[in-house]
């Protein structure tokens, strides 16, 4: 059967940036998902929709159709005695905050200086353009308990 919304689809990918470096790739034969539930980035589910089990592809999806582009109002800098309560402060370091609209970010230290610190909240691949190279595995259709919850139950799947 072809790919379309409430299918439940299992397949292998590969991501990699544009300079070859893999940045994710699927273990076993184990990534799962819900088609046209959002659970995935629009610009891989797109290109997913009308394949079969056993078609192989590639394709480049664009920061908009990934994870955004880069959001200058997300990188800030902040007094350094905001992290006080920190074991360590230095470039790398990632933690959780919320953002103005209350969700829950990621946030990264990009750079220490002597009073102040400079965070960015972007999501680490955003304005990334993201290479993926696919195998369609399995496609099935959705049980109505899938469809209502909107993700995948079973093996490998989600777990109540
Ligand atoms: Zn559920």
């Amino acid at each position: 059967m072809q790919i379309e919304s409430n299918s439940v689809v299992t397949l292998h990918y590969t991501l990699t940036d544009n300079e070859g470096e893999v940045i994710d790739q699927s273990e076993d034969d184990s990534f799962l998902y819900l088609h046209g539930a959002m659970n995935i980035i629009p610009g891989l589910e797109n290109a997913l929709t009308g394949k079969s089990a056993g078609d192989e592809f590639t394709v480049k999806v664009s920061p908009e159709e990934g994870y955004g582009e880069k959001d200058p109002e997300r990188i800030q800098v902040v007094p350094k005695k905001m992290f006080d309560n920190m074991d360590e402060i230095k470039q790398g370091v990632q933690f959780h905050a919320q953002d103005p609209d209350g969700n829950q970010v990621v946030v990264t230290v990009v750079e220490v200086q002597d009073e102040a610190v400079v965070i960015d909240g972007n999501h680490a691949l955003a304005g990334v353009e993201l290479n993926f190279s696919v195998k369609v595995v399995d496609v099935r259709a959705a049980s109505e308990e899938e469809i209502s919850h909107g993700h995948v139950h079973g093996e490998h799947g989600h777990q109540h």
